[in-house]
């Protein structure tokens, strides 16, 4: 083929396929340019999760009527006008074709009005095609309606997803463009059902707590640092508070969303050792630097950027959380009814807790001993969690008060069948050798995490957590596939604040978290009731249950179907119902869990596909020891 000049309605095309990929492209950049022209309130709503209408209203500074062709042409701006311009950045938006781009693949009506303008005017563009500019009646500010995106890309169109999860998208972007500019106003109505109303405020966190429910925002730890021109500045939350990927992770640069992994990284190194694997930190970040310190001409859609210094943010961000950390107490609280919410850190209460705990395992571990008998029916009701996931819970919770503020994972105190503990042991103390290793007759427990066991073929060593995990996979498959898993009805239904992308993947797979056991209903904007939830999972919180479904639901990425989907969601609860590494468990338990060994289709892999289980054969240990 010769070589050919593209034509410009091609070019667009193009363009719109790098920075369009779905209404929720639309949203941010139509918010976007709305920030950029000073707007104070901006109202965002969108119809069939946007991709039959998006429309953004602003009451920004407007756009004269002779510059609207202007607007939805291609490299065509207001916020630079020369190279040297790109060096510092102060908008958003600068490469003038996300309306053009827009337009190109969408029906886009265009109304805007200057204050010192005699009227509004407006334009209309039809896949590329512009109208006449013609008067129109409206306020001082910018509208900008898009409908039927992709219309004239049926192969892009055929990639959208269901309505609630592109209004997940949607409400997505919405929130990163919220969360960057808290002094403006915004409100999201999706289908006619408002969304959210963000009022206007001063400080970040009621932006945050409105955006992401109370309780989060109620365990966020503030911090602060300067570093020469660099500020940082905002709120990581207490570890008790993490998730299972990294999408919590919220950073601004000069009130832009970015994302970057060194960030990232120098996030999760400020929690290590605070976080098990698999968990992230959720943080809320603001950056505030000069605009040469940054590069943000990198990405398409500008989420990366280029720092002059990254080194030096990084040391920035990781000396800053670790020097709060030791100054902070990160003691989970313990809250009982009645009890005053700041009461965490009233160190009476907080001994009054502990001793409460303490008599309490006491009781819990004389009584453990009948129910645990190996082979009889509440032996295996135990093993699979049905009772004794009760236990463990608790058991974890005490672990948690005994930690004493450390915010270590501690495996060393813990209620133990032997020895009931009779004083909460600080968790720095050198743990007795009792305290290290549980025998029961097959096997020996280690680090509170690993048993060992004597077979025919040499030794084996299980992860407790990885076995009891994958046991109660099998036995809460078996039985959701037979209709026979057990709910626990929740007398008042709880309700449970959500951030938008949560409560849309609530609503949509509704059918299928009743089909474990979770019951939930709408009640309006991002909270749902939960009504029932599984028995299995009955000592755990269920706004956590959900928060971790959800997680799932929302991380699944690629489109699973029902089955998988299923799958995940089981994989979820038996993680969570499952004893903890660091849970001491009785001789009793561990007979049991043993015993459960061989009624499982694959010991040797937990759900995740770890192994559960390593095994040294004799001949191994005999040649290591240079018998053979
Ligand atoms: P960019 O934002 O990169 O400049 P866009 O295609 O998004 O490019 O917008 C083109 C131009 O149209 C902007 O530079 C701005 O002058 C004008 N514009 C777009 N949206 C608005 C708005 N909501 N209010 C005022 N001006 C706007
Ligand atoms: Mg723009």
């Amino acid at each position: 083929m010769p070589i050919r000049q593209l034509s410009q309605s091609l070019i667009n095309k193009i363009a719109a396929g790098e920075v369009i990929e779905r209404p929720a492209s639309v949203v941010k950049e139509l918010m976007e340019n709305a920030v950029d022209a000073g707007a104070t309130r901006i109202d965002v709503s969108v119809t069939g999760g946007g991709g039959e209408l998006v429309r953004v209203v602003d009451n920004g500074c407007g756009i004269p009527p002779e510059e609207l062709p202007l607007a939805v042409a291609s490299h065509a701006t207001s916020k630079i006008a020369e190279a040297d311009d790109l060096f510092r950045v102060g908008t958003l938006g600068f490469r003038g074709e996300a309306l053009a781009s827009v337009a190109e693949v969408s029906r886009l009506i265009l109304r805007s009005r200057t204050a010192d303008g005699p009227g509004g005017a407006e334009i209309e563009v039809v896949g590329g095609k512009a109208s006449d500019v013609a008067p129109c009646g409206c306020p001082v500010g910018t509208s900008v309606e898009v409908h039927n995106l992709f219309f004239n890309t049926p192969v892009r169109r055929k990639f959208l997803r269901t309505t609630q999860t592109e209004f997940g998208h949607v409400s997505e972007a919405f929130t990163r463009i919220a969360l960057g500019v808290p002094h403006v106003h915004f409100t999201l109505r999706h289908n006619n059902r408002q969304v959210f109303d963000l009022a206007a405020s001063d400080g970040w966190l009621e932006r945050i707590a409105e955006s992401f429910g109370r309780e989060l925002a109620e365990h966020l730890i503030p911090v602060e640092s300067i570093d020469g021109d660099v500020c940082l500045s905002g709120y990581v939350a207490n570890p008790t508070h993490s998730r299972s990927n990294n999408r919590m992770q919220y950073v601004f640069l000069n009130g832009r969303h970015i994302r970057d992994r060194a960030l990232q990284h120098a996030l999760g190194e400020a929690y290590r050792g605070l976080l098990t694997t698999g968990r992230y930190p959720v943080a809320f970040l603001r950056l505030q630097m000069p605009s040469e310190a940054v590069d943000v001409n990198v990405h398409p859609t500008k989420l990366e950027v280029r720092f002059v210094d990254s080194g030096r943010l990084y040391s920035q961000l990781l000396s800053t959380l670790r020097s709060k950390f030791l100054t902070t107490d990160l003691t989970v609280r313990v809250e009982s009814p009645g009890d005053d919410p700041t009461g965490g850190h009233d160190r009476v209460r907080t001994a009054e807790l502990r001793q409460e705990l303490v008599d309490w395992a006491k009781g819990k571990v004389a009584s453990w001993d009948a129910p645990t008998r190996a082979g009889s029916e509440p032996a295996f009701r135990a093993a699979c969690g049905l009772g004794q996931s009760v236990q463990s819970r608790e058991s974890l919770q005490l672990s948690r008060v005994d930690r004493g503020g450390t915010g270590r994972e501690s495996d060393e105190v813990q209620a133990h069948s032997t020895e009931p503990p009779t004083t909460a042991a600080p968790a720095e103390q050198p743990p007795t050798a009792n305290a290290l290793a549980a025998r029961s007759a097959p096997a020996l427990q280690i680090h509170n995490r690993y048993l060992v066991t004597e077979t025919e073929e040499g030794v084996t060593i299980i992860d407790q957590h990885a076995l009891h995990e994958r046991i109660l996979y099998e036995h809460l498959r078996e039985r959701v596939m037979s209709g026979a898993l057990e709910t626990q009805s929740l007398l008042v239904p709880e309700p449970v604040d959500l951030s938008a992308p949560e409560a849309a993947a609530a609503l949509e797979h509704r059918e299928v978290l009743a089909q474990l056991g979770m019951r939930i209903e709408p009640f309006g904007g991002n909270t749902v009731l939960v009504a029932g939830y599984p028995a299995m999972l009955a000592n755990i919180n269920p706004a956590a249950v959900l928060h971790e479904l959800l997680e799932r639901l929302l991380s699944g990425g690629r489109r699973l179907d029902r089955g998988d989907l299923l799958d995940q969601l089981l994989h979820a609860i038996a993680c969570q119902a499952a004893i903890k590494a660091g849970d001491r468990l009785s001789p009793e338990e561990i007979d049991t869990l043993l015993k459960q060994r061989h009624l499982i289709d694959d010991p040797h892999h937990c759900p995740h596909g770890r192994p559960t289980a390593l095994i040294f054969t004799r001949e191994e240990l005999d040649r290591q020891f240079k018998r053979v």
